[in-house]
């Protein structure tokens, strides 16, 4: 995926750094150098101007009221709506659903379609490199259902054991949720077949694409996934607002998850009919200035265009990796042949968090620990690593600031 596309342009990076306010910082005394980006990406000024202009000048509750700057909010809301249907490629905006970020997406379909679908002895199919958000909505499950989680290997390189994923399918697998892009090792999981192979034994998949949806193209038609879930704050959006795609039949066939205002049609004290998709999912008032700004974000993606990105990000990758490698005692942890820019990285006989704080005392931003992955942690035997993830605005210079910044406090260290 991190292919150079022969007709991608070289992006302007300084007028990009522009848009970032945040990238002004100084921090203890340096400038910010912010790789840090996988946890969260800054936001642009027009993702920023987005909030504020709802808050000045049309704030108000949607879809309820008849004045004019309810219908001014609303519009504005399913604008974006429509902005994600495009943006992922799906066959309808009711397949949108707005949630809270990755995690709610991930507990709705656990809680909504798990509770319908799944029954004891049932199989769930998730990977040794998935986030805690994609494991514990589904241990809870399991274990209320008695049902039986499986795991697939992963191997000494970051990628998926796929022999693996095969000899586990199989007629009791009920649900298949794999992460499209690692957070911890920036594997690129090949999702299209992984996905046909769970069709082929009856199983519904979710792909978690919480770091995919800012790197890769993605298309849930061709994907062929039954759920996709994503947070707005990982791709220059807010944070607090998210997305669950659904197939239409999927979603309609599911029982609801939240109760509440506008998820109903009709409400008696005997019974309760529910509203239509998307908002049979959408209980209460939403986040609706996140709404509207992820489409800012969106805008902002699509306006530099994703080809052009990845070329700038996978230069970014390569010259990280060749310069860290460099570094006595360094090893990378995920060499997967697919990659985003991404780098976890240990240092032998040095603490992952005392890099972390000696990196931030020169104004470089990582992060250190686990990265919520304990289970993949423990696969590598490894308590945790320092990851630099990079974005568009993140340049070469950054990139020497953070080797040098590795060497002193390596220095300061020994
Ligand atoms: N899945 C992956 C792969 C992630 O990287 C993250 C966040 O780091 C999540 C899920 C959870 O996302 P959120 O905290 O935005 O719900």
């Amino acid at each position: 995926m991190i292919l150079t596309n022969p007709t991608s342009i070289d992006l302007d990076i300084g007028a990009i750094r522009q848009q970032f306010p945040i990238l002004n910082r100084i921090v203890k005394n340096k400038p910010l150098v912010y790789f840090d980006n996988a946890a969260t990406t800054q936001k642009p000024q027009s993702v920023i101007d987005a909030i504020s202009h709802y808050y000045s000048n049309y704030n108000a509750n949607i879809h309820r009221g008849v004045h004019s700057l309810a219908e001014e909010a609303t519009a504005a809301y399913e604008a974006s709506r429509i902005a994600v249907q495009q943006f992922i490629g799906a066959a309808f905006s009711e397949e949108v659903i707005f949630t809270t970020g990755t995690t709610e997406g991930i507990n709705l379909v656990a809680y909504a379609w798990g509770r319908a679908n799944i029954v004891a002895g049932d199989e769930i199919l998730i990977s040794g490199m998935e986030h805690h958000s994609n494991i514990v909505p589904w241990q809870i499950l399991c274990n209320e259902k008695n049902a039986i989680l499986k795991v697939i290997p992963v191997l000494d390189n970051g990628e998926l054991s796929l022999i693996d994923y095969h000899n586990l399918l199989g007629p009791k697998t009920k649900m298949v949720a794999i992460v499209q892009v690692s957070n911890a090792l920036g594997t690129v999981n090949p999702v299209k077949s992984i996905i046909k192979a769970a069709h082929q034994v009856g199983a519904v998949v979710l792909i978690d694409g919480a770091q995919s949806a800012v790197h890769l193209d993605i298309d849930v038609q061709d994907m062929d996934c039954d759920f996709f879930v994503f947070s707005g704050h990982k791709l220059y959006g807010p944070t607090g607002i998210g997305i669950l795609y659904g197939k239409k039949n999927i979603l309609e066939s599911m029982p609801v998850f939240q109760g509440g205002g506008e998820m109903i049609k009709e409400v008696t004290f005997e019974r309760t009919t529910y509203n239509e998709l998307p908002y049979k999912y959408e209980a209460g008032t939403p986040n609706i200035a996140g709404a509207i700004a992820l489409k800012a974000a969106l805008d902002f993606l699509n306006d530099l265009g994703k080809d052009n990105i990845r070329k700038h990000e996978a230069a970014l990758l390569k010259y990280a990796t060749a310069q860290l490698e460099i570094i006595p005692g360094l090893t990378i942890i995920g060499k997967a042949r697919e990659k985003v820019s991404l780098v976890s990285f240990i240092i032998k006989g040095v603490h992952p968090q005392d890099i972390g704080v000696l990196l931030d005392n020169q104004g470089i931003a990582v992060r250190t620990g686990h990265h919520c992955t304990q289970p993949l942690m423990e696969r590598f035997d490894i308590a945790g690593t320092v990851r630099a993830s990079f974005a568009v605005y993140n340049t070469l210079a950054e990139i020497d600031v953070l080797i040098a910044g590795l060497w002193k406090a390596l220095k300061m260290l020994s």
